[in-house]
């Protein structure tokens, strides 16, 4: 065996699995793979004991990596609520890093915890046609700028 492998790529895509073989094969409980099928997981329910395609079972596991960090242009990831928020009042506030893009802020409006986004100048531009987009003053101290930023010790310089 080569080393360690996304566990995505361990299904096979032509082959069934049952709920044991599943939750053996990703190193998970088998109480995980039932809500899964609850939820966006698809099995063969005609069958029993229950069977999952492992083209499905892909597809799910493509999906959940990616829908963590894939919203809609208009929403933010709620680290609160676990999901894609929508901006309370539909306002978000932009603060342009770079000429390319910036950091968004906005509150959940589920939970009002404050969630941040990196957007690119494309982007942002097709949410000032979706939500209301305020830009603070541009001189602002380092000391105030988003936690998200990771780039901060380039420009102390
Ligand atoms: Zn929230």
């Amino acid at each position: 065996m080569a080393g360690k492998r996304r566990t995505g790529r361990r299904v096979k895509i032509h082959r069934s699995y049952t709920v044991d073989e599943v939750a053996s094969l990703l190193s998970v409980a088998k109480g995980t793979v039932r809500r899964w099928l609850k939820t966006d997981l698809y099995c063969l329910d005609d069958q029993r004991p229950t069977l999952i395609l492992g083209q499905d079972l892909k597809t799910f596991l493509d999906g959940r990596r990616k829908s963590k960090q894939i919203c809609r242009p208009e929403e933010c990831f709620c680290m609160s609520c676990k999901a894609p928020r929508n901006a309370a009042f539909g306002e978000v506030e932009y603060n342009p890093m770079t000429a390319s893009g910036g950091n968004l802020r906005a509150l959940c409006n589920v939970c009002s915890t404050v969630m941040h986004k990196r957007i690119s100048a494309g982007g942002l531009e097709v949410l000032r046609s979706i939500l209301t987009v305020t830009v603070p003053q541009v001189e602002t101290p380092i000391s105030k700028r988003t936690p998200t930023c990771t780039n901060d010790h380039l420009k102390r310089s």
